[in-house]
């Protein structure tokens, strides 16, 4: 199994990209966003712990996210490829990723950065509308669903995300930048950093051209 880190700040489009290449079989997309929402509409011990973090547009404590990947982190031998969605989100994530990863003798092959300006980011999350059934994601200006409000993949009412609010959103910017942003450098750093430009829609080829280089 081949594990590639999604880098990128709230809106530059890892789950969009992640979801699309995971059609391909063997990738599959893990996405620990997506994990602690549905924790949380469950109501685990793991969801209650991070609602109010979620809601806020913090950083749920790290022992939380721990335990969540290291539950679904197994080598799975259908999974060629695993595509870390927000995990990790700062550098003592990062430490314990690389912990896990050794004990299981997985590598990390390398960490794909989506670089966004702010203004794009700010926009993209404007428009953004989930579905809260399958974690399908559209946007009203850029990827609207067949029929306006309804899930193209298993027909439910899409919803705005609670955090995905103006203020929350710039909350969730100042995090990034504060707490995720240095992982550009760590990743640099150990030679694993491949930057995309992602402002733009046709991101594919300029991503499957990366993943290939960190491939090889
Ligand atoms: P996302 O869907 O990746 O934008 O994540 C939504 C929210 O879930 C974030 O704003 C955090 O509150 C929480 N979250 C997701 N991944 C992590 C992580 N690796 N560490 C801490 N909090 C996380």
């Amino acid at each position: 199994m081949n594990v590639v880190i999604l880098l990128g700040a709230p809106g530059s489009g890892k789950g969009t990209l992640a979801a699309e290449l995971a059609r391909v079989p063997g990738i599959r997309h893990l996405s620990t966003g997506d994990l602690l929402r549905a924790a949380v509409k469950a109501g685990t011990p793991a969801g209650l712990k991070a609602k109010a973090y979620m809601e806020a547009g913090n950083l749920v404590p790290d022992a939380v996210i721990a335990e969540l990947l290291a539950e679904n982190l197994d080598a799975d031998p259908d999974t060629h490829v695993l595509l870390l969605d927000g995990f990790p989100r700062n550098v003592a994530q990062a430490d314990i990723l690389a912990d896990l990863l050794a004990r299981k003798g997985v590598r990390l092959r390398g960490a794909l950065l989506l670089e966004v300006p702010d203004d794009v980011l700010v926009a993209r999350i404007a428009g953004r509308r989930v579905c809260p059934a399958c974690s399908a994601t559209f946007n009203v200006a850029t990827l609207p669903p067949k029929v306006e409000g309804v899930c193209d993949a298993c027909g439910a009412a899409l919803v705005t995300r609670k955090d995905d609010d103006p203020a929350t959103v710039r909350h969730r910017l100042q995090v990034y930048a504060e707490q995720t942003f240095p992982l550009i450098d760590y990743y640099r750093q150990r030679g694993l950093l491949h930057a995309v430009d992602a402002s733009g829609h046709d991101l594919e080829p300029k991503i499957e051209a990366a993943l290939r280089k960190i491939h090889d």
